[in-house]
Order: structure tokens, then sequence, then C-alpha cells
């Protein structure tokens, strides 16, 4: 696996670990407190509507007993005295009571008096049960004290009754008085001002959701946007929901957007993170180390050029760049070592054929003069013989050195060929040229006026130079590279035979197949 996979992997997993974490951390540790915490308050809420509904039927079940409890309401039921009705009920003080149907039906359920208000008038009914279908007669006659809520014209309202009985309750009751409000807006709005809840009744069954059944208990134990109570009459039919609608956004959210920017924010710290130790040290690094790569698989060393931020790699880019500094010089050193002769100090027969072969071929493309120079002293056996080999040796170096002084041309190569043989890669323009040149060699060695009694040609040291001079080297000639080396050879066998401390020249052309010489 490449380490920039690793590494972006390990972000990746880093950054899922971490934002899995704070998403677990949300759902299981934070998001249930802020759930209960919510509950709560709702419950509270719940509890504040409830009274609300309590204190509605208190009130009414306080006024209900208070005129059950009466003496003349008990007379009333007894004598049907009209001046009841008239002074209590048809009176302005009736109207202040808020009471929207007013019945007393005796204990055989028989319908005494009856009004219920239609259109804001009350008007009379002859049976009670015309009030609203869910009043259960026999129950209220059985039972004193009972209220609950009804279906009236299509609206909700509150029923409270109580058994007549006089005001020392000596009698048995006689009849039940009943009572009946309709739910108006202003009670839901007092409920809205004090528990910022919108509450309202309506027709059962009209929700997806499934309703608390039981009103009273208030235990709420999920989080909606509205809950719904059943509300069931005496006989045990669901009439009516009420609806508590909370404010869409009062309900928290598992995951809301404040909840997802938060962690985003989070998780882009990782990824920044990962993103600049990318940048700065990781892209860097696999950098450099394709490059060092490079330098293996192709021998070349060279400098990091890489640009770092970092101090660290910039001091490893430093000191790498002085180590390539030093190898190369090391490098140069060995090749310069290889490419010289131990004695003399001039170029090796190593490093003249590879400038022989490259010479020629640069020669035969571009085209032009070009001349090999082959030259040996001449009867150094005798003078190794005579004046030893150490002298020998010296006699070589200086006599190196003197011709090394004759090429002073850059593009003409000095080598030491073999033994006391010298080659040399002439640049001269023309065959006139380097037959002074050849002069020169010539002198130079005997101007070093090296003693050699033995010599049969001179009394000092002499050389024999066999050139050999190719006019214009082209296409033609690119295969001829050893042919004319081997005419240098032969013009210098031929100076020696003619009598040695001399030159012999040899013009060298693809078509000429004799040999001249001089
Ligand atoms: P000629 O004029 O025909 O060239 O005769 P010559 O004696 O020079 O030629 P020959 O090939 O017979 O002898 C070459 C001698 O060069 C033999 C050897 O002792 C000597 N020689 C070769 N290399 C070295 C060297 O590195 N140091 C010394 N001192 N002598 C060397
Ligand atoms: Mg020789
Ligand atoms: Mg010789």
């Amino acid at each position: 696996m490449h380490l920039k996979t690793l590494f972006w992997l390990a972000a990746l997993i880093y950054t899922f670990v971490i934002g899995g974490s704070l998403l677990l951390y949300r759902l299981y540790i934070v998001f249930p407190a802020i759930e209960a915490a919510t509950i709560d308050a709702r419950m509270q809420n719940i509890r504040v509507m409830s009274a609300s509904y309590m204190n509605e039927r208190d009130s009414l079940m306080d006024l209900n007993r208070d005129w059950a409890r009466w003496t003349d309401t008990y007379e009333f039921v007894d004598k049907k005295t009209p001046s009841f009705i008239r002074e209590n009920i048809e009176g302005n003080t009736f109207e202040e009571f808020d009471i929207d149907a007013f019945a007393i039906i005796d204990l055989k359920g028989k319908t005494l008096f009856a009004i219920n208000k239609k259109n804001n008038i009350f008007t009379n009914i002859n049976q009670v049960q015309q009030i609203s279908e869910d009043l259960d007669i026999k129950h209220i006659i059985d039972n004193d004290a009972q209220y609950g809520i009804i279906r009236v014209q299509e609206k909700y309202g509150i029923y409270v009754s109580h058994h007549i009985q006089d005001s020392q309750q000596i009698h048995a009751p006689n009849g039940v008085l009943i009572y009946m409000r309709v739910f108006k807006p202003e009670f839901f709005n007092r409920i809205k001002l004090i528990s910022n809840v919108s509450v309202n009744i309506e027709s059962p069954n009209n929700t997806s959701e499934t309703p608390y059944q039981h009103f009273d208990d208030f235990n709420i134990s999920d989080i909606r946007d509205s809950y719904y109570f059943n509300f069931t009459n005496t006989r045990g039919v669901v009439i009516g929901q009420s609806k508590m609608q909370f404010p869409a956004d009062s309900s928290p959210k598992a995951f809301d957007s404040h909840t997802l920017v938060s962690i985003l924010v989070l998780l882009t710290l990782p990824l920044f993170l990962s993103g600049l130790t990318n940048l700065l040290i990781l892209k860097p690094g696999i950098e450099i180390s394709n490059k060092i790569h490079l330098m293996k698989s192709s021998g070349n060393i060279f400098h990091l050029t890489q640009q770092s931020y970092i101090k660290e790699v910039d001091a490893f880019l430093k000191t790498f760049n002085t180590l390539v500094d030093k190898i190369n010089i090391y490098q140069q050193k060995l090749v310069n070592d290889s490419n010289t002769d131990g004695l003399t100090g001039i170029y090796n027969r190593k490093y003249f054929d590879s400038e022989y072969d490259k010479s020629w071929r640069v020669s035969t493309r571009s085209g032009g003069p070009l001349s090999i120079i082959m030259m040996d002293i001449d009867f150094f056996k005798k003078y190794n013989d005579h004046y030893g080999h150490l002298q020998g040796d010296i006699a070589l170096k200086e006599v190196a050195a003197s011709l090394s002084h004759v090429s002073r041309r850059a593009e003409d190569t000095l080598a030491r060929y073999g033994g006391e043989e010298f080659v040399m890669i002439s640049h001269a323009k023309n065959k006139q040229q380097l037959e002074e040149i050849l002069d020169i060699i010539l002198k130079s060695i005997t101007n070093l006026n090296i003693e050699h009694a033995e010599s049969s040609v001179s009394n000092i040291l002499t050389i024999s130079c066999g050139a050999c001079f190719i006019e214009d080297n082209g296409a033609a000639m690119k295969d001829l590279k050893l042919q004319a080396l081997n005419a240098a050879d032969e013009a210098l066998y031929l100076a020696k035979k003619n009598g040695r401390n001399q030159f012999s020249l040899r013009t060298f052309a693809p078509s000429e197949t004799s040999a001249k010489s001089s």
C-alpha cells in the first residue's frame, strides 16, 4: 500500500471515528437528555391545560351545586312554580353565568324545564336529550355530582349535574339540575396565554397519530408536534379529541441543522490538518522518495530542488544536496583517475579509445579534417637497459609533459597508448598544419635534450611519429575508424624503418588505396 493511500485512509478513518463518535454522542447522550427535558416541559404544559379544563369544570360544578341545593329549585321540581323561572332564569343575572344550556328533570327523567342557547338566544326545549345525545340521563339520575364532555350543535362543551335538594338537605333529592357550557375561543386563548400551547377540541380519528387515551394521566412518552387526548362520554364512546399543538420548532430533533453544522465544522479540523500535513510533509516526502528512486535507477544523482516550509525537511534537503555535491566530486575524481595514466598524468589508452570513438562519430557526422598521430620513443628498450627503469620512467614523464604542451587545442586529445607509445587526435585544418605539428613534436622531444648514449640515431632521446590525415571525414568513413588508426600505425612503422627521429604522413580516404609518405 502506498504511503499516500495509507495516510488518506487514516485521515478518512479518523474523520469517520470522530464524526461517528460525535453523532453517537449526540444521539445517545445529549439527545436523550434534551428529549427528557422537553418531555418534562411538555408534561408541565399538559398539566396546565388539564388544570384549565378542571377549573372550568369545577367552577361550573360549584355554580350547579349552589342552585341544586337550593330550596327554591327543590320546590320548583315539586310545584313547577312559574315564578322560579321568571325570577331566576329570565332575569339578567342568569346571563352572567355563561351557561349555554340549563335543564331540570325529575328523577324519572322527565324534563321539567330546559333551555338551550341558539344563536345567543335561549329557547325552550321539550326534551333534555335535545341538548346533546351524549347526555346519559339514567347515569346522572343514578349518580350525584356528574360532569363530562359532550357534543353540542357540532361544538364541544362540558356538562355538570347535581341532584336537586332543599338547602338544608333534609329531604331526599327530587330531581337533577343540568348545566352545559360550550368551550369558547376565550377558553383556549387563556390556555395559550399561560402555557404557550395551542389547544382545541376536534372530532376523533382525524389524525394518524395515536391519541393518548387517558387525559388525566398526562404522561407522555414521546416528542411530537401535537398530542391528542381522547374524550369519552359516560358510555365509553370516544366523542372528541383535545389537540395540543406545540410550536413546530420547539420539538428537538436528533440531528438538527445546528448540530450537523457543528459536527461538520469539527470534522473539517482533522481534514484540514491532514491536508496540511500532506502538503507540507507527505507530498514533498513522496516526491523526494521518487526522485531518489529515479537517481538509483538512472545512476545519476542530482540536487533535490523541492520547496519546503518545514525546517526539518529543509535541513534534510540541504544535507542531501551537500552529499550529492560530495559524491559528484568523488565520482568525477574516480572518472578522472580511471581515465588518467598513473605514470605520466595524461589520458590513458582506455580514455583514448572512447574519446577516439566519440571524435570519429562526431567527425563523420559533421565532416571536416581529422588526424591521428602515433608516437613511439626511439630505442627506448636500450634507454631502459642503459639508464635503468626508474630513469626510463622519468624520461617517459618528461616526454608526456612535452607532448601535452604541443596539443594545446581543447578538442585535441593526447594519450599514452601503451609503454613508450603515445597517440594524439588532432584537428589540424590541413595537411600543412599537421606537418607543422609533427615537426613541433619531434623538436619538442629533442629540445628536452635527454641524453641517450645507446641510441643509434642520435645521442639524445628522439621520437618517431606516424600520422594519418583525413581531409574530409564524412559519412563514407563511418566504419573505417580502425583502418585510420592502422594507417597511422603503418606510417609510424615507416618512420621507424626510414631511420627514426622523423615523421611519416599518410593521407587517408575511403577511395584511396595507395598511401603517400614524406
Ligand atoms: P624502437 O625504436 O623500435 O621503438 O625500439 P624500442 O626499444 O623503443 O622498442 P621496444 O618495443 O623493443 O621496447 C620498448 C621498451 O619500452 C621496452 C620497455 O622496457 C620500455 N617500456 C615500456 N613501458 C615502460 C615504462 O612504463 N617504463 C619504463 N621505464 N620503460 C618502459
Ligand atoms: Mg614501441
Ligand atoms: Mg620505441
